[in-house]
């Protein structure tokens, strides 16, 4: 799993070779490697170097253990630092969706893969938990967003909120409450609209939705291949509106999940999924390990 790092670490300790403990000069040279792997998992800077300065403390002086080569034990620090940074206390399946029916907001920015998580959501409480849920669209400035979700709340046999024109986003979220409650339903998710950047608009609507409905999980959703990016967008909502988790979509392609790392160090919010492709199906409970194995490619 951690070949290409264990075999850049492994060439910084031929030229070193003492036995006994690491010295400060080759947990240097080994956490020289170790920056360039973080920053080409697209790790933020500034994350990458305050990770750095954590794990320099640890290794400096640790043991090397007779049976695994110096590389190898940074390796092994470097990963139980990165594991213990990604996961939280919290088990990141399990919303806190308790007293029914319990509103869950989902915030994010347009093309982030907010609507095809909100069904993804949807499906996933419905089928393993066996909760009903409803789910509603905000995004009045689109009439094809609110389209979509009820498209795939009929493909996956989810509720959605019938769609009434002219209604403003709090609007929508009140009636969606008032549904939930006389329908019996255990969640109901609103799918709040997005924005190609953060806006003002933006913010002010999501936060008088917040207020009217008190959200019990407020859910961000992000590109996980956008990296600096993303962490920039987290930030913002975590300032402005509040945010409980976050979902990190596009897991699938080819990027080294190097944002989850920057997310959960700047906001210390939990990681509760990651999205692996376009299907309803395709979400799955993040997985600290999974994604360290990535980052240290
Ligand atoms: P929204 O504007 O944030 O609501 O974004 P959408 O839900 O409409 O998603 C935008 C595009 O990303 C769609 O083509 C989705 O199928 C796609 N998408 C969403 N999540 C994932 C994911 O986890 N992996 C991949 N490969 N594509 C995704």
């Amino acid at each position: 799993m951690f070949e290409n790092l264990s075999e850049r670490l492994g060439g910084v300790f031929d030229r070193l070779t003492k036995a006994g403990a690491l010295s400060a000069e080759d947990v240097t040279a080994a956490l020289r490697e170790v920056r360039i792997a973080l920053l080409e998992a697209d790790v933020s800077l500034p994350v990458a170097r305050d990770f750095i300065k954590r794990v320099q403390v640890k290794a400096t002086g640790a043991a090397v253990t007779k049976s695994i080569t110096p590389g190898q034990q940074v390796v092994k620090i470097v990963h139980d630092e990165l594991i213990a940074t990604l996961r939280g206390d919290e088990d990141p399946g399990k919303l806190k969706i308790d007293n029914p029916p319990a509103p869950v907001l989902m915030v994010g920015l347009q093309g982030s893969g907010k609507t095809t998580t909100t069904a993804k959501l949807a499906r996933r409480l419905t089928e393993r938990e066996g909760k009903k849920v409803l789910m509603a669209s905000l995004d009045t400035n689109r009439p094809a967003a609110m389209e979509q979700l009820a498209i795939l709340g009929t493909q996956i046999g989810v509720d959605t909120l019938p769609i009434v024109k002219g209604e403003s986003a709090v609007q929508i979220a009140k009636r969606a409450k008032q549904q939930a409650t006389l329908g019996g339903y255990d969640v109901y998710l609103l799918d709040t609209a997005g924005r190609l950047h953060i806006d003002e608009v933006l913010m002010d609507e999501v936060q008088a939705v917040r207020d009217a409905v008190t959200p019990r999980e407020t859910l961000l959703v992000v590109d996980g291949l956008t990296g600096q990016d993303a962490v920039n967008v987290a930030t913002e909502f975590e300032e402005k509106v509040g945010v409980t988790g976050v979902v990190l979509t596009r897991m699938d392609g080819d990027g080294r999940g190097g944002a989850a790392l920057s997310m959960r160090a700047v906001t210390g919010k939990p990681i509760r999924f990651v999205g692996l492709g376009e299907k309803t199906d395709a979400l799955e409970t993040f997985e600290a390990e999974r994604v360290a194995g990535r980052i240290l490619g």
